[in-house]
């Protein structure tokens, strides 16, 4: 049975109270609380173990690099990667991407065609634009449907033998659409394309399988499911690392070195130049440990049900009009009300202790779309309870009342 007060004894930071109010977080798409198991496993490095690690024969360094490792190969376990070395550590997911998307210009040639989707973070488009600036290489973009879905017609048209990489987000972060991504991997593989899916917004609500999706690159980060920030994981088809070139030169990612040659060291390492993020790398492990432990399935569902709670009771609200209405998505609601700038309301709710995010959430060509300069976005994550959702929809109308 899934017992959300008891979930919430986990997360010390709920205790707290905002401008004098209870803490009611639902900016949980932007970053997601610290259970105190992982706060644990912090502390526990810092206070231990800590040293830098495969280089030291020392006793501390060898632990240091056990746990590391360890982590690795939980990493590996919860994303299905066939080997441990494909799981790539990184500073998030924004570094992830750029390490593709730098190793891809050794690859492409003018007129390579690249397609990304409407629906992406600032992350998964802005490194791709720099890349195909380097090579000459053209971005064609899936369109999104007022539902703030892809629209797959138009993808089958834009794929060709010309295209050589798709990226796309598993979960918009700032709709919270679910992404037929099987079925755009398997398209782009027809016509021998790579597809690197953007995970950062999936990781905290689904289990994902690289190996059943046959996914070339599929990126996170550990702060949006319950790690640190600062450390995330690049997992890349064996075949596909190995082509691509090292993103940065440094210690840990050789083999030898002389001022006549340098050899390269082999995955992981060769992707992982200088000291890593530790401790980091370790929560990273614990925080999906966690996670595990409460499990997806129970995760999903009980989001769904804060999710159309949450979507019932903000449509009650006259003028109200929530962005992102597909039947596939996570617990994410986008919204506006007639005439009131997202940002006015946020401030307000802010002061009655609701944590929400204003703006356009990273994602400017969606508000584009939609014409309008951003949203407020409430994102609900399994520690989060329908009462909250009455505090904050009460919060909600003061805030109409006193701006119109
Ligand atoms: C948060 C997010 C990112 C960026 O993640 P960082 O941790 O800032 O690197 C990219 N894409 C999506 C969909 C996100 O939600």
């Amino acid at each position: 049975m899934f017992d959300v007060l008891k979930i919430r004894e986990d997360f010390p930071i709920l205790k707290r109270k905002v401008n004098g109010k209870p803490l009611i977080y639902f900016d949980n798409a932007a970053t997601s609380q610290t259970p105190q198991i992982v706060i644990d496993t912090i502390v526990d490095y810092y206070s231990n173990y800590n040293a830098n690690i495969h280089r030291g024969v020392h006793s501390l360094s060898q632990e240091a690099t056990d746990a590391y490792e360890i982590a690795r190969k939980k990493i590996q376990t919860h994303f299905n990667a066939k080997h441990a070395h494909e799981v790539i550590l990184t500073s998030g997911t924004t570094h992830a991407i750029n390490i593709v998307a730098t190793g891809f210009s050794a690859l492409l040639k003018e007129g390579d065609e690249l397609i990304v989707s409407a629906l992406e973070h600032h992350s998964n488009i802005v490194p791709w634009q720099m890349l195909c600036e380097r090579t000459g290489a053209v971005l064609k973009v899936i369109p999104m449907n007022e539902e703030g879905e892809l629209q797959l017609e138009a993808y089958d048209n834009l794929l060709s033998d010309k295209t050589k990489l798709v990226f796309v987000n598993h979960i918009s972060n700032a709709l919270g659409t679910i992404n037929p991504i099987k079925e755009i991997i398997d398209k782009a593989h027809k016509v021998g394309a790579a597809v690197l899916i953007d995970g950062a917004q999936s990781c905290p609500h689904i289990k994902p399988d690289v190996q059943a999706l046959d996914v070339d690159f599929y990126v996170v980060s550990a702060h949006k499911l319950c790690g640190p920030t600062g450390v995330g994981m690049l997992y890349g088809k064996e075949e596909w690392l190995t082509k691509l070139p090292p993103y940065q030169g440094g210690g840990e990612m050789i083999e030898t070195v002389t001022f006549e040659k340098t050899t390269y060291a082999g995955l992981p390492h060769k992707f992982e130049a200088g000291t890593p993020n530790i401790c980091g790398g370790i929560a990273f492990g614990a925080a999906l440990d966690y996670m595990n432990s409460i499990g997806f399935d129970t995760i999903a569902a009980y989001e769904q049900e804060l999710l159309s709670y949450g979507t019932q009771k903000l449509l009650e609200i006259e003028g109200l009009k929530i962005y992102g209405t597909s039947a596939n998505k996570t617990s994410v609601i986008s919204f506006n009300i007639d005439g009131i700038h997202p940002y006015d309301i946020g401030t307000i709710v802010d002061k009655l202790g609701v944590a929400v995010r204003t703006g356009h959430h990273c994602a400017q060509p969606i508000m584009d779309y939609y014409k309008i300069p951003g949203t407020v976005r409430a994102s609900f994550s399994f520690y989060n309870t329908k009462e909250e959702i009455d505090i904050f929809v009460e919060a909600v109308k003061k805030a109409k009342t006193m701006l119109s």
